[in-house]
């Protein structure tokens, strides 16, 4: 996988701000427990303490990729179910839960079907099925998974962050999912 985290702030500050049409920003959203932290600190890269974090002013958590050529910073922001999307205004949604916690996987739904319903946004929203490690305790399956993501629209993935199972997959599809929405396939 072609990404790179950037260790600190210092290029991206000294050149002033990232060009905005290689910023995005990707709210994460779920019930609490299913991993959103884990899964946004393992895709900055953290693998021990938080003392590598790139943190901005709001503590999300900012990561550089450089994919097809092209480098472009990505903002997670682990986002509080109840926040205004409207003045975040964000480029993709990750909405997670646990396949070990039939609750969550409701609460992804309610949330999925919020975001596409009430909120009408036609950006691209990624289900996340999250510990899939936990084979033992699995109360939702990978088939009801891929249905709920058919139902709303969603691209569909099943990640385990302890494992960093999928975790860079998932950065590279989402931001590859955000490029494709800013410029129609083959511009
Ligand atoms: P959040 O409330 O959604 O931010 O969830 P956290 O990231 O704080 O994780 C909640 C708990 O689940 C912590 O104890 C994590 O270590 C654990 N956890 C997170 N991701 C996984 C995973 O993929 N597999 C397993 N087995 N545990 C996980
Ligand atoms: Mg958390």
């Amino acid at each position: 996988v072609d990404r790179v985290r950037t260790p600190s702030l210092d290029s991206s500050s000294s050149a002033g701000l990232p060009s905005p049409s290689s910023y995005f920003r990707v709210v994460v959203l779920g019930a609490t427990g299913v991993g959103k932290s884990s899964l946004i600190g393992e895709m900055a890269g953290d693998t021990q303490s938080d003392t590598n974090d790139v943190t901005d002013d709001n503590d999300n958590v900012l990561v550089s990729v450089h994919l097809d050529d092209e480098e472009s910073t990505v903002e997670l922001i682990d986002c509080p179910v109840d926040t205004s999307m409207d003045a975040l205004r964000p480029d993709a949604f990750l909405v997670v839960y646990s396949v070990s916690d039939r609750k969550s996987y409701l609460t992804a739904a309610e949330v999925t079907r919020h975001l596409r319903y009430d909120l009408g946004t036609d950006r691209t929203v990624y289900l996340v099925a999250n510990k899939t490690d936990l084979r033992r305790q699995q109360r939702v399956t990978t088939k009801e998974g891929e249905q709920l993501a058919a139902k709303f629209d969603c691209r569909f993935l099943e990640t385990s962050a302890v494992l960093r199972m999928n975790v860079d997959t998932l950065l590279v599809r989402v931001l590859e999912n955000i490029r494709g929405q800013l410029s129609p396939p083959g511009e």
